[in-house]
């Protein structure tokens, strides 16, 4: 080290610190103030010297500010249908996306569509408590819709200490995807229960149950499969070659609704199942884009040109499912399952085609992104709780 940084180094004289800490050139005022600022904070406040020799009294300072109550709660008070979409990338790895997922929280429901890959953990960074979901809603059996089932229903479980298992509704295929989860962590279920006792960790609300509906084959059939107080939940057909069955849902509280396709192609069965509702939350894949992904892997010694060209027949474009939002009088469009992943900086370009078709807002949607719509106002307000 030279003598000039050991100079820049020396610790500064503040009246106001006790002498422990102003040997090491920080304040107590300043861890503080940096502990109200969180971890963030006291990185700018004090630097790596001291984030590495941290007082005990900061450190929990940081424990207690990061454990004080859920500080997202504030937004599901309001009488309003929320959607948050928790997971909002596809299965191609997105730094910024994880796997497909989306919740609804309106009156006393809270209710998830699809567990994606990574999606537990954002569903939890929201501030939702996993243990306070009433239900979990597959559209289909594709991987990256179902990966984190079995961390889910493990959450679901552990995080309250659950006495009856995670309802699981879907289309048929749910009862084999569940067992299927439900043998992967029955070893986890007995370790638990060993190591945190039955009180803890009640055996019978581990896991989840499955509960299958059948639309059939016709694309335009659909049906109510939940309905709690306030809240209806209807699933209907879409078309996702070569995946059947594979399900959309719209969800309806009291005077406000939500659309969410699922992965589909376009179809009039989007048109006739987003018909009046507020808000549409949509799968998505730029074909222009797509198309650059395929020419560029060519010399790549994997399947991505393979898959970046077979996906292209199985998911709506952008300007189609603005083109279904502005047929239905929908009154925003939530993009989401982004394909392919693309930086922020091609966000605009992804969505250029389909704001050209849809006078309505069209919205790239990330994770954390929430939709609030109040009840009694045609009002729908986006924020972001992640970011
Ligand atoms: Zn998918
Ligand atoms: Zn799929």
């Amino acid at each position: 080290m030279t003598d000039e940084k050991r100079e820049h180094k020396a610790p500064e004289h503040d009246e106001n610190s006790g002498e422990e800490t102003r040997a090491k050139g920080i304040s107590r005022r300043d861890l503080l103030i940096g502990a109200g600022m969180g971890i963030s904070g006291l990185a700018v406040a004090g630097g790596a010297h001291f984030m590495n020799n941290l007082p005990d009294f900061a450190i929990e300072g940081v424990i207690d500010r990061a454990l004080s109550g859920d500080p997202n709660a504030k937004f599901y008070e309001d009488d309003a249908l929320h959607v948050i979409t928790t997971g909002t990338g596809a299965p191609l790895p997105d730094p910024a996306r994880v796997g497909p997922q989306t919740v609804v929280v309106a009156g006393d429901q809270v209710l998830v569509f699809d567990t994606g890959p990574g999606s537990t953990r954002k569903l939890a960074l929201t501030g939702l408590g996993i243990g306070s979901v009433n239900a979990l809603f597959l559209t289909h059996y594709h991987s990256d819709h179902i990966s984190d089932l079995g961390e889910f229903m493990l959450q679901h479980w552990t995080g309250t200490g659950a006495t009856e298992p995670l309802k699981i509704y879907g289309p048929p295929g749910v009862e084999q995807v569940v067992a299927g989860f439900l043998a992967a962590y029955q070893l986890d279920r007995v370790y638990r229960i060993d190591h945190h006792g039955a009180d803890v960790m009640p055996p019978s609300g581990f896991g989840g149950v499955a509960y299958e509906f059948d639309l059939g084959s016709d694309l335009m059939s659909s049906d109510v499969v939940y309905e709690a107080g306030d809240v209806q939940v209807i699933a209907f057909n879409v078309d996702h070659p070569p995946v059947v069955p594979a399900v959309g849902f719209r969800v309806s509280y009291k005077d406000r609704s939500v659309m969410i396709t699922g992965d589909t192609i376009y179809s009039d069965s989007l048109i006739h199942h987003a018909m009046g509702a507020d808000l549409m939350v949509s799968d998505a894949l730029n074909h222009k884009m797509s198309q650059m992904v395929s020419e560029a892997g060519a010399d790549m010694e994997n399947n991505l040109t393979a898959v970046a060209e077979d996906i292209q027949e199985s998911h709506i474009r952008p300007e189609e499912a603005a083109f279904v939002a502005k047929e239905a009088g929908v009154n925003k469009l939530l993009i989401t399952h982004v394909l392919p992943p693309v930086p922020d900086i091609l966000v605009n370009p992804f969505l250029r085609d389909a704001r050209a078709v849809f006078d309505g807002e069209v919205r790239m949607a990330n994770d954390g992104t929430m939709a609030k719509l109040p009840v009694n106002s045609d009002k729908i307000t986006i924020s972001e709780l992640l970011v």
